[in-house]
């Protein structure tokens, strides 16, 4: 339990007063001017009025106490972050910057200035490359996130690719690898699930996921995790390795579709037809591994021009397109289904479409609210007398996350590259939130 917060009176100047004779938990400074602090120098680097504000609680060490600070009004350069309390600290900024928005409020999103990572995040240390940007990182902000405790801030990125500074002898990686970071961390009770290293399976709901729920994510330009969350990416991926995250979601989708599929007496998978709608990075991702399997992969998608068409032909997979209401016309009785948009009548199309024994896994949600009328009664009807099996699935553990970069690493890297349709630098990294025709997968440089 986080203590209550005791107030200070705190003068902008840290060499006249730092009167805090108990340990705060925060220190907040509102409504700081410019005027108000001719000599300081750490206020002199502002060429604003700034509102500070608490940004996140006193570390467990109880050492280093943050200020939040956020700009009153637009201006050149840094426009929020945090200032070490501490006389050294206050000197001058570090210079960690970082994808920051407050879950739930549209326009919120910045570059936010932060200090370095705390060393309990984890003792391998990462310089931030590439965060790869999703459907759930536009979710955060129409409220589907979480901020750490402490503050209404959370640094964004889940799909994340960074270069190791300081790993200890015994971690997977070394000084100088490629590395992504697990995304989920098991919840505290533990529930059985995480008590056996499965946080994908969390069955209490308590877990926290870097960039998402309740932990700061991996789109800054440093930041830290524990060895056993890291995963290292072979160098010949290179940028290509920030896809090894929403990889790691198909990866177990098809992990679990390989078992479920042995319920009944199989074809050889050479016979056996995947069918996937949408054509998102997921989308592709799932027919890059359907097609590693040996699986005839068609794809359903919405769109007729863009990279989609041409990227499913290369993979030796067919491209359907069409609004939804239309899949239904199509002539494929498929063994799989991967379901990877979200769309209620696609979802309801799909299990009518299954072949006997059929599998349908469910990746996509959507944020849709559109209520269809669906007579149920024939779905289960058309779902019991095709032995139908219909699973949703979602997050992934470390295996998975090793074994998309062993998919990765065995797909074509020109095809791979098509895939990053976009790229955005850090300083203008909100422009990636926006979805543009022909969008597959925005990615933001995090060194520019
Ligand atoms: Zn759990």
């Amino acid at each position: 339990m986080p203590r209550r917060p005791t107030h200070h009176t705190f003068s902008p100047n840290p060499n006249t007063n730092t009167r805090t004779a108990s340990k705060p938990l925060y220190v907040v400074l509102c409504r700081v001017s410019r005027q108000s602090s001719p000599s300081a120098s750490w206020m002199g680097a502002l060429a604003h009025h700034w509102s500070l504000r608490l940004h996140r609680p006193l570390n467990a060490s109880g050492s280093a106490p943050y200020l939040g600070y956020e700009q009153s009004r637009p201006g050149p350069g840094i426009s929020a972050g945090v200032l070490p309390k501490r006389r050294a600290g206050l000197d001058r900024f570090t210079h960690v910057k970082a994808m920051s928005v407050i879950p739930g409020r549209p326009g919120s999103e910045l570059v936010a200035e932060l200090p370095d990572p705390p060393s309990e995040d984890g003792s391998v240390l990462v310089e931030g490359l590439l965060a790869g940007i999703c459907g759930t990182d536009a979710e955060i902000l129409r409220g589907g996130g979480q901020p750490p405790p402490g503050g209404p801030r959370l640094v964004i990125g889940h799909e994340s690719l960074g270069r190791v500074l300081e790993a200890p002898a015994d971690a997977p990686v070394r000084p100088g690898d490629l590395v992504a970071g697990v995304v989920r961390r098991p919840d505290p009770v533990p529930c059985p699930a995480c008590a056996a290293g499965r946080p994908d399976f969390c069955v209490n709901g308590r877990y926290t996921e870097r960039g998402i729920k309740g932990l700061d994510g991996y789109g800054a330009t440093r930041w830290r995790l524990s060895p056993r969350f890291a995963i290292a990416v072979p160098d010949q991926l290179g940028d290509l390795g920030v896809l090894t995250e929403p990889g790691s979601v198909v990866a177990k989708a098809w992990e679990q579709i390989d078992r479920l599929v042995l319920r009944a007496p199989a074809e050889p998978r050479p016979g056996r037809l995947a069918l996937i709608t949408g054509a998102g990075p997921i989308g592709m991702l799932a027919a890059l591994l359907g097609r590693q399997r040996g699986y005839q992969v068609h794809v359903f998608d919405r769109v007729t021009a863009g990279p989609k068409p041409a990227l499913v032909a290369a993979l030796g997979a067919t491209y359907h397109h069409g609004p939804a209401g239309t899949l239904e016309a199509l002539d494929l009785c498929p063994d799989v289904a991967l379901e990877c948009t979200g769309a209620g009548q696609l979802v309801i199309e799909l299990a009518g479409k299954l072949a006997p024994a059929g599998v349908m896994c469910l990746i996509g949600i959507s944020s849709g609210r559109r209520r269809l009328p669906v007579d149920m009664s024939r779905v289960g009807a058309s779902m019991v007398l095709g032995n139908s099996l219909v699973f949703g699935t979602v997050s992934a553990a470390r295996r998975h996350y090793e074994q998309a970069v062993g998919a990765l690493a065995r797909a074509d890297p020109a095809w791979l590259r098509g895939l990053i349709s976009r790229r955005v630098p850090l300083s203008g990294w909100q422009q990636g939130l926006a979805r543009q025709p022909g969008d597959v997968k925005v990615v933001v440089d995090l060194t520019q």
